[in-house]
């Protein structure tokens, strides 16, 4: 029974390392966030251990006892968090709650309508080579190439088209609210199933600042892991129990084996936080901070730099920066932050005149940052940071120090280490 410091030290000291990257550097990857310490101990737990195919109370194995109970409190806390009426807490991952959703309501060879990828939609909503686009037969509506924003009667346009079975409403980068009536009218017209998936923005619907889809929609499927800051997953929720048996069917067998108790309790953990005042505290800080960046992000230095923001600013966790006109391209860029210690993503522009392996954009997001406890103080200095990091002439040192200083005043997971 040795302890992983005792058995494995080479992977240790990958633990540690870790740890202390965490730590030193300033996590702004829009999708990322750290879990709290109960969610951690809950997976890092004996739960791991235990087979249990089926449902609470309709298991396919023995001694089950103790973790239906985990698996029926992540249950009753989701659905009260999102006012939902059916709940599955088994998929593995997002993009699992995404292909049991999909196997639940449609068939292969349907036509599916989502957010075109480069525009900032999800792999699963269509990409060529994921099971969704090689599955389903998939159209895509785009943003407008004036306002980078999702207008609501191409979408109509696309559907009356193309006839989807199913319409996918949610993105993985996109600065903007999504208008769930609309979506569910234009479904309702042409006959098609509505799906939203609320992966990025779930932390800020729980906190009762974006609009909740779940009443909108016939299925709502999200991960665990960003603004909700839970264990890496997915869930699947819907307003109302007609396709409940569906989707129970979809996740196991459809599309798994036996669950990962440890992760349903981990998700347990976090939707307990997610019901706290604290919670929402953080998620206002959330958005007030993607906010600031925005602005610095477009100030007359910036625009001097060639730089700005998508949409001109943001309602959500994340800005996306254009580089278009700046001479450094999102590769350049994501590479500088890096040096500095910022961590974030490039990520194209929809219509992006460079190559996708190099892009003219950044996605840049301030969840991770909220849950180390960084407020409008801390937020106006990072986007001070980041907007002096993308002149041509950034004085890379010094911008480094006051990211050490940044990161040393909120420490991260003290006494966390035991390996
Ligand atoms: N859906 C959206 C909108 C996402 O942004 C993501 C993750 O990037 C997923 C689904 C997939 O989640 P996972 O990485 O857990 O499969």
């Amino acid at each position: 029974n040795e302890s992983l410091a005792d058995a494995d030290p080479e992977l240790a000291a990958v633990l540690r390392n870790e740890l202390g990257r965490q730590r030193n550097t300033l996590e702004m990857i829009a999708s990322e966030n750290f879990a709290p310490r109960s969610v951690l101990e809950a997976q890092g737990s004996v739960l791991t251990n235990k087979y249990a195919e089926g449902y609470p109370g309709k298991r396919y194995y023995g001694g089950c006892e103790f973790v239906d109970v985990a698996e029926e409190l992540a249950l009753s806390r989701v659905k009260s968090l999102f006012g939902a009426a059916y709940a599955n807490v088994q998929p593995h991952s997002g993009a699992q709650a995404n292909a049991a959703a999909m196997h639940a309501l449609i068939r292969p060879g349907d036509t599916i309508l989502g957010l075109e990828l480069a525009h900032g939609g999800h792999l699963t909503h269509g990409m060529k080579i994921n099971y969704s686009g090689r599955l389903y037969n998939v159209a895509a509506y785009g943003v407008d190439p004036e306002t980078f924003l999702i207008d609501m009667d191409v979408v109509r346009q696309k559907a009356l088209e193309h006839k989807p079975k199913l319409i996918i409403a949610g993105w993985s980068a996109y600065p903007r609210q999504l208008d769930f009536a609309a979506f569910r009218s234009i479904a309702d017209e042409v006959g098609a199933y509505l799906m939203v998936d609320m992966a990025h923005f779930a932390g800020l619907v729980a906190a009762g600042l974006h609009p909740n889809p779940v009443p909108h929609a016939h299925v709502t499927t999200s991960t665990t892991h960003k603004t909700l800051a839970g264990p890496r997953g997915g869930i699947i929720l819907a307003g109302d129990e007609e396709n409940a048996k569906k989707f129970q069917s979809a996740v196991f067998p459809g599309q798994q084996g036996g669950p990962l108790m440890h992760v349903i309790a981990g998700k347990a953990a976090a939707f307990k936080v997610a019901h706290s005042d604290a919670f929402k505290d953080r998620q206002e800080r959330t958005l007030r901070g993607a906010k600031i960046l925005a602005e610095r992000l477009t100030s007359a230095d910036a625009v001097k730099a060639g730089v700005s923001v998508l949409t001109g600013g943001t309602d959500v966790h994340l800005v996306l920066v254009d580089l278009r006109e700046s001479q450094l391209d999102g590769q350049q860029a994501e590479d500088r932050l890096h040096e500095i210690g910022v961590t974030v993503n490039r990520n194209a522009v929809p219509f992006d005149p460079r190559p996708p392996m190099v892009t003219s954009g950044l996605r840049i997001g301030t969840p991770a940052l909220a849950t180390r406890g960084f407020g409008d103080e801390q937020f106006t200095e990072v986007a001070d940071v980041i907007a002096q990091a993308l002149q041509p002439s950034a004085d890379i040192e010094s911008l480094r120090k006051r990211v050490e200083k940044l990161a040393g005043d909120f420490p991260l997971y003290e006494g966390l280490e035991t390996w």
